[in-house]
């Protein structure tokens, strides 16, 4: 799960991050009022999930009160475009105003779990700014990473010597140790998946500060924190991505137009693989589950049919938990319900497979029988096309 910088920025804080003053709004007329109680120059800052927004034209840096109420009034409402919300944008409804801060150089600090080595890592960068993923991706070795032990966390000295790679000295080194150890701690606590600080600021008065912030969460942990689930905000996720959720679908919107469903998430990326191998583009990723039934067969159907760029569906289903008459009953009754226009491959293998056939073939409806995977893939490609 993913939440604003405001509210990313109010997190650290708790943990004793660093942070701007500011105040969030989605009314011009408050970020006037915000920005002559901050005075001076500030930062009026679009909040959407996607980063990149400086590049966009989603944060501007106004001199006064008048400038902050004009800034506000343009950015709120607008259709952001970044590169990471795609050509279609995000709408902003609200902005952060923030201090301006005199920035003396802008580095990178970032954690993820990194399922190589199992653990939290810390990352760091000297190249902070809007750059970070040319660096990576031109200059790795300009990325400084830490390893931390999951049961002893971040050591001291691991956070030195990450210090001592960002060029901190003497009393910013200290401060850049206290930071990265109230990040970890943040991170550990609240089951961050991610959580990113760029730019990490040395401002012109010598201080650390988190000048952007970005966290993402587990949303395999967030049982465990209610008010972290309070934080979502649907309108910055994909609609039927929300609706499949509700339905516990492990369902992930592509840009292709065969729309797949198949049940487990290894056949999933099998089926995606073969369709890409036989010369299509899947429309998405969807995992039934294993022990799924008519219900949530059904309103998978539904949220692929609603999907306009599908031109085409393959269901591949191995029976296994999973009985393929169930299936098979699923589908039939989603296409009562959606009216289908498009062709329908279908492939059934493993526990009552026959008996699922049979469900298909009786229902008048128009089915395309496959007898293997790659067959299916095949005929899903060519009726699509
Ligand atoms: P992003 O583009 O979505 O990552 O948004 P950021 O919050 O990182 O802002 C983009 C850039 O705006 C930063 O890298 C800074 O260069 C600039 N910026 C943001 N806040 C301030 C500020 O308080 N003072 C100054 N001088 N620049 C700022
Ligand atoms: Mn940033």
């Amino acid at each position: 799960m993913k939440i604003h910088e405001y509210q990313a920025k109010e997190i650290l804080a708790r943990h004793g991050v660093p942070i701007p003053r500011g105040r969030v709004t989605s009314d011009p007329k408050e970020a006037r009022k915000i920005a002559e109680e901050l005075g001076g120059t500030v930062v009026v800052k679009a909040q959407i999930h996607a980063g990149g927004r400086g590049k966009g034209g989603g944060v501007k840096l106004a001199k006064n009160a008048d400038e902050a109420e004009q800034y506000a009034s343009e950015i709120i409402g607008m259709n952001l475009i970044t590169h990471q919300t795609g050509p279609e944008g995000q709408k902003v409804k609200t902005v952060l105003v923030e201090e301006g801060m005199a920035i003396q150089k802008e580095l990178y600090l970032g954690m993820v779990i990194d399922r190589n080595s199992a653990a939290p890592v810390m990352m760091v960068s000297e190249a902070g700014g809007m750059e970070i993923e040319q660096v990576a991706a031109d200059t790795p070795e300009k990325i400084i990473t830490e390893v931390a032990d999951p049961g002893l966390g971040l050591r001291p000295y691991q956070a030195r010597k990450l210090a001592y790679g960002l060029g901190l000295e003497g009393d910013l080194s200290r401060k850049g140790v206290k930071f990265m150890q109230a990040l970890f701690d943040a991170f550990v606590k609240n089951d961050c998946s991610l959580a990113e600080i760029n730019p990490l600021v040395i401002t012109e008065g010598g201080d650390l500060l988190a000048l952007d912030a970005k966290i993402n969460f587990d949303d395999n942990a967030l049982y465990r924190h209610k008010d972290t689930t309070e934080l979502r905000d649907l309108d910055e996720e994909e609609p039927l991505e929300i609706e499949a959720s509700e339905y516990d679908l492990n369902y992930i919107k592509l840009d292709g137009n065969i729309g797949c469903m198949v049940n487990g998430a290894g056949l999933a990326m099998a089926t995606m693989d073969i369709i890409k191998l036989a010369g299509g583009e899947p429309a998405n990723f969807l995992d039934v589950g294993g022990g799924t039934n008519v219900e949530r067969v059904a309103s998978a159907f539904r949220i692929l049919m609603s999907d306009d760029n599908v031109k085409g569906v393959l269901i591949n289903i191995f029976g296994g938990i999973v009985r393929c008459d169930r299936v098979a009953q699923g589908v039939v009754e989603a296409m009562k319900q959606v009216k289908v226009d498009m062709p329908v491959v279908v492939r059934l293998e493993g526990t009552n497979a026959k008996e699922g056939g049979e469900i298909l073939n009786s229902s008048g409806l128009n089915f395309v029988v496959a007898q293997d995977l790659k067959d299916a893939a095949e005929k899903a490609v060519a009726a699509t096309n």
